[in-house]
């Protein structure tokens, strides 16, 4: 029996948790997948990492430039680049010409991959991988029970309060067997009123062709297909072979929605890329599709958390609260882990002191 289970161990999950395992309280995170991280994600290929999600840190909003600064502390995080590049389809009169447009923005990255900034977040927790909550049922006001979908020999957990850390239309699918047993439809309505819009990742590894003042990190504007093309492999201290990472539109992503077999968006995807930037982005050695159901919000709420009126303790937090990025991600797991604190002990968070009890 916890205190408290947390679901999912994306960053707003381990935040919270990190803040109320930092208060005392018994607790464990659940993660279907083999990490940490979530979207936060690193992919091991070739004997070298690349990120296939969240791309680079920037010091934007309120708790990233904090958790950058304790990050470059530790020697977790560098500077990857200072130059973010502007592509631009050619406008037809221009012949090509249009060049990437630079600005200036610090961009932060992981030589192991990006991931190693939840794993430090993850620090000290007792986290259960490989493990799907199938549900969750109230036993008779004392404690949930959560069940899991795994193969292996059957496996429950009790606790007295969750927080349910995932992607709202994922909650959504979770809690709505809760609707008789107490969970208002007001609640379930606020979940299900958010959206989310997808994104296909494309990874592809080239042969060690001469990339000299090649743009690191481009994004890409008023493009039907892509968004981003990055060259992945110049995050790591000793790259094998080059590496780039390519995000698709959620326009592009929505098409192939449901498909199986991924390569083909992957291959339209290169050859954009191609057309954008340099031809030989069309022909790599081998590449890779990820496909991101739930990449972002579209219509995140304008609140903190989302709290059940539950005679037990029930929290749902993500980045889909308050905001669409990590730094709402982060905001939401503090205030998730305020919540239940009130709700259960009202122990003292070190809220106001988080990092420095990292
Ligand atoms: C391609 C891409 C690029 C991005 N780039 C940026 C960027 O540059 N800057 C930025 O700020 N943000 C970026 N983001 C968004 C950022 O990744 C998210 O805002 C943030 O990571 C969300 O964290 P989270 O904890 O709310 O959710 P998640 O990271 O989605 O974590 C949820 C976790 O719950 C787990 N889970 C789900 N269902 C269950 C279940 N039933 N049982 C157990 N576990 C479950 C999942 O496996 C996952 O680990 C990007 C996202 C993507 C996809």
């Amino acid at each position: 029996m916890f205190d408290v289970v947390i679901i999912g161990a994306g960053i707003a999950g381990l935040t919270c948790a990190q803040q109320l395992h930092q208060a005392g309280y018994h607790l464990v995170v659940v993660e279907k997948s083999r990490g940490v991280g979530g979207r936060l994600a690193t992919r091991r290929l070739y004997d070298t990492y690349v990120d296939h999600g969240v791309r680079y840190l920037e010091a934007q909003g309120k708790l990233v430039p904090q958790l950058i600064d304790l990050l470059l502390q530790r020697g977790i995080l560098q500077t990857w680049t200072d130059t973010l590049y502007e592509l631009k389809p050619p406008k037809p009169e221009s012949a090509g010409e249009d060049l990437p447009h630079p600005s200036h923005l610090t961009c932060y990255a992981v030589p192991t991959g990006i991931t190693a900034v939840a794993k430090f977040l993850a620090t000290g927790l007792d986290i259960e991988l490989n493990q799907r909550v199938q549900a969750i049922t109230p036993i008779e006001e004392q404690s949930w029970l959560l069940t899991f979908d795994s193969s292996e020999i059957p496996h429950e957990i009790r606790a007295r309060a969750v927080v349910v850390a995932i992607p709202a239309p994922q909650a959504f699918m979770l809690l709505e067997p809760l609707a008789t047993k107490g969970l208002s439809p007001e609640f379930l309505a606020c979940l299900s009123s958010v959206e989310f819009e997808p994104c296909l990742s494309a990874i592809a590894g080239y042969p060690q062709a001469a990339i000299q003042d090649f743009p690191l990190a481009c994004t890409v504007s008023n493009d039907s297909d892509l968004a981003w093309i990055g060259l992945d492999s110049s995050k790591r201290s000793n790259p094998q072979m080059p590496i780039f990472v390519l995000q698709s539109t959620a326009e592009f992503a929505q098409q192939y929605l449901n498909a199986e077999d991924l390569k083909p968006a992957g291959q339209q995807l290169l050859s954009r890329a191609a057309q954008l930037l340099t031809p030989w982005l069309d022909a790599p050695d081998w590449f890779q599709v990820h496909r991101w159901r739930y990449a972002f919000p579209k219509s995140p709420l304008n609140q903190d958390y989302l709290g059940a009126t539950t005679p037990l303790p029930l929290v749902c937090c993500g980045d889909w609260c308050g905001g669409k990025r990590i730094d709402s991600a982060l905001n939401s797991g503090l205030a998730a882990a305020a919540q239940i604190n009130q709700q259960l002990q009202q122990r003292s968070l070190p809220r106001e002191d988080f990092w420095n009890t990292l």
